[in-house]
C-alpha cells in the first residue's frame, strides 16, 4: 500500500529553508507530487534555486565571459532616486543622455555621445537614424558574428537600410559602416561624402591607455580604439559597454554632434534607452577612466593588468592553504570576442581529473576548465577577494 502523499502546503512549507519564496515552493511541491515523487521536492527546489541568476567565481581564464555576463560589475545601487531626466539647475525635465553622454564624449574626444541598451542596439539605431531607406555599405566581408549566430549585417537590415555587401571594394554611397577598423582604413573612407561609422565592437577608448600607469599592454595592439578612429575621420563610433570598457551592458555612440542628435531623436532611441542602474554604473566607470583609477574601480582592468608575479603568489598561497593542486603557467584571454586571437600570460592551479561538476556544485560555484584530463583554475579572471572561495572549493574536492 502506498502512503498518502503529503499535502502540497505541508510539502511546500518543508522547503522553506531552500530560500525560495513560498509561491515557488508551492510550485515545486505540486510538481513533485504530480510526478508521484514527493521525496524529490528538495532536489527540485535546489535545481530551481540554481536556475536563478547566481554569482559565481570565474576561474576559466576568459575574463569577459559572455556566459557569465561579460565584464564583472562592482555595482552598488543607491536607494535614493537619481537625476536620470532631471535638471538640478532648473528643476525641469532634463536629458537622459546628458550626464553619461558628456563623459563619454570627453573620453572619446568626440563632440557628443549617447548610450543605448547594447552595441547591437547602437548599430541598429545609427543605421535607422542615418540610412533607413538608403544604402549601408559594409566595407569588409563583414559577416561579423556577434554570438548566438546573430550577425551585424542582419541587425543593420532591421533598420530599414539596404545592405550592400561589397567586401573590400568600396562603392561611393550615402553611408558606410566598417566593422573591424584595423582592416579597413577609416581615413580612406572619410574622404567620401558620406557619414562614416565605425562599429569598433570592443570599446577600447584610447589605444594609448592613459588610464594605466605603464605603456599599453602588448595584447591590445591592433585593437581599434574610439579616440583614434574618430581622429582618423570616422563620423561616429559605436562600441559595447561590457567588453574592453569594463562596464555594464550598454552601447555607446560617439562622434559628430549632429549625427548623435539624429540618433537621439529617432523613435528607436526610446525603445533602446538604458535605465538608471546602467546609466549610473556607466557614469561610475567613465569617471574612473577620467580619474585614472580604472585598476582600482573597474574589475576588468584589475584582472587584465595583474602581474604574473602577483598571480603566482596568489596561486602558491591558495595551493598551500588547500593542500591540493599545482601552480602552472596558463594563457588567459580577454574574452567576449575582444582582441580576438590574443592571449594574456596567466597563472593557474591544476588538479587531476575532470572536477568541473564538483567545483560547480559549491556555493558559490567555481567555474573552471578542463584540458588533457586535468582541471585548471585560472586566477586572472578570479577577483582576489574570492581566493578564499577557491581554497574552500579545492579543499572540498574528493581525493
Ligand atoms: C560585440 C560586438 C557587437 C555586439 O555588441 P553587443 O554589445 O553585444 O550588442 C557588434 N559589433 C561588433 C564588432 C562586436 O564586437
Amino acid at each position: 500500500m502506498r502512503s498518502r502523499p503529503p499535502s502540497v502546503n505541508a510539502l511546500a512549507l518543508s522547503l522553506s529553508e531552500s530560500g525560495l519564496p513560498h509561491p515557488l515552493c508551492v510550485d515545486v511541491a505540486r510538481a513533485a507530487i504530480a510526478a508521484g515523487d514527493p521525496a524529490s521536492a528538495p532536489q527540485r527546489a535546489r535545481e530551481l534555486q540554481r536556475s536563478l541568476l547566481t554569482p559565481v567565481v570565474n576561474a576559466t581564464g576568459v575574463i569577459l565571459h559572455t556566459n557569465l555576463g561579460r565584464a564583472p560589475l562592482a555595482y552598488s545601487g543607491d536607494a535614493r532616486p537619481m537625476t536620470v531626466e532631471f535638471d538640478l539647475a532648473t528643476g525641469e525635465r532634463g536629458s537622459r543622455q546628458r550626464a553619461v553622454g558628456q563623459l563619454f564624449a570627453r573620453l572619446c574626444g568626440a563632440e557628443s555621445a549617447m548610450v543605448v541598451n547594447n552595441n547591437a542596439g547602437a548599430v541598429l539605431l545609427v543605421a535607422a537614424a542615418l540610412a533607413a531607406g538608403r544604402e549601408v555599405v559594409v566595407s569588409r566581408g563583414e559577416s561579423v558574428e556577434i554570438g548566438g549566430s546573430f550577425r551585424v549585417p542582419d541587425v543593420i537590415s532591421q533598420s530599414g537600410a539596404r545592405l550592400v555587401d561589397v567586401g573590400l571594394k568600396i562603392h561611393p554611397s550615402n553611408y558606410r559602416v566598417s566593422g573591424f577598423v584595423e582592416e579597413t582604413t577609416v581615413g580612406e573612407l572619410a574622404s567620401l561624402e558620406v557619414p562614416v561609422v565605425a562599429d569598433i565592437g570592443s570599446g577600447l577608448i584610447d589605444a594609448s591607455t592613459p588610464w594605466l600607469a605603464g605603456p599599453p599592454p602588448s595584447w591590445l595592439a591592433g585593437e581599434p580604439a574610439a579616440v583614434q578612429c574618430l581622429a582618423d575621420g570616422a563620423d561616429l563610433v559605436t562600441f559595447s559597454g561590457d567588453k574592453l570598457l569594463g562596464g555594464p551592458q550598454a552601447g555607446i555612440i560617439a562622434g559628430r554632434a549632429d549625427l548623435v542628435e539624429r540618433c537621439a531623436r529617432h523613435p528607436l532611441a526610446r525603445a533602446l534607452r538604458c535605465g538608471v542602474m546602467v546609466l549610473s554604473e556607466l557614469q561610475r566607470v567613465a569617471l574612473a577612466y577620467l580619474h585614472r583609477e580604472v585598476v582600482d574601480q573597474v574589475p576588468w582592468w584589475a584582472m587584465a593588468t595583474a602581474s604574473v608575479e602577483e598571480l603566482t603568489e596568489r596561486a602558491e598561497r591558495i595551493v598551500a592553504a588547500a593542500g591540493v593542486g599545482r601552480v602552472v603557467a596558463t594563457e588567459a584571454i580577454p574574452g567576449a570576442g575582444s582582441a580576438p586571437g590574443v592571449t594574456i600570460p596567466s597563472v593557474g592551479i591544476v588538479v587531476d581529473g575532470d572536477r568541473l561538476a564538483e567545483l560547480r556544485a559549491g556555493d558559490p560555484a567555481v567555474i573552471a576548465r578542463t584540458r588533457d584530463g586535468a582541471t585548471t583554475l585560472d586566477l586572472r579572471s578570479v577577483n582576489p577577494d574570492d581566493d578564499a572561495v577557491v581554497v574552500d572549493a579545492l579543499s572540498r574536492l574528493e581525493r
